[in-house]
């Protein structure tokens, strides 16, 4: 845990968060300011400042990430389809600096993203 993160924060209890899916690797809760009907953050236990600090050994939990984001996006009927993102570092648009995907989902997408 680092001291000075949110994400850590959360984990910990220390700040509420409305948790939807946790388990031994990762913490599922909605997104503060939503950008979509269904807006939510998939994000490790572990520390890991963002993708670009991920080694090999971090392959099997970036695995599981994705793995339950698709779980949690059937377990919401996102049955049109969703949007994975993992903002990763100052020009990927990464504010919190704690690995974690967002799930979007509820309406169209564009492409290129902003
Ligand atoms: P990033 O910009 O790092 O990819 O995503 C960080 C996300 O965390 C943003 O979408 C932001 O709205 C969300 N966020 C920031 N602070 C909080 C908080 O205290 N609680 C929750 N639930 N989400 C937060
Ligand atoms: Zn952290």
């Amino acid at each position: 845990m680092a001291s000075d993160c949110l994400f850590c924060k959360i984990v910990a209890g220390d700040i509420p968060a409305k948790c939807l899916y946790e388990d031994e690797l990762c913490l599922c809760f909605a997104d503060i300011n939503p950008q979509a009907p269904t807006h939510l953050l998939l994000i490790s236990k572990l520390h890991l400042p963002s993708l670009a600090h991920a080694t090999p050994q971090h392959a099997p939990l970036l695995g599981h990430l994705l793995a339950k984001a698709g779980e949690v996006a059937r377990s919401h009927t996102l049955d049109r389809g969703y949007r994975v993102v993992l903002n990763t570092g100052a020009d990927g648009g990464q504010t919190v600096d704690h690995l974690h995907l967002h799930l979007l989902g509820g309406r169209p997408m564009a492409w290129p993203p902003g």
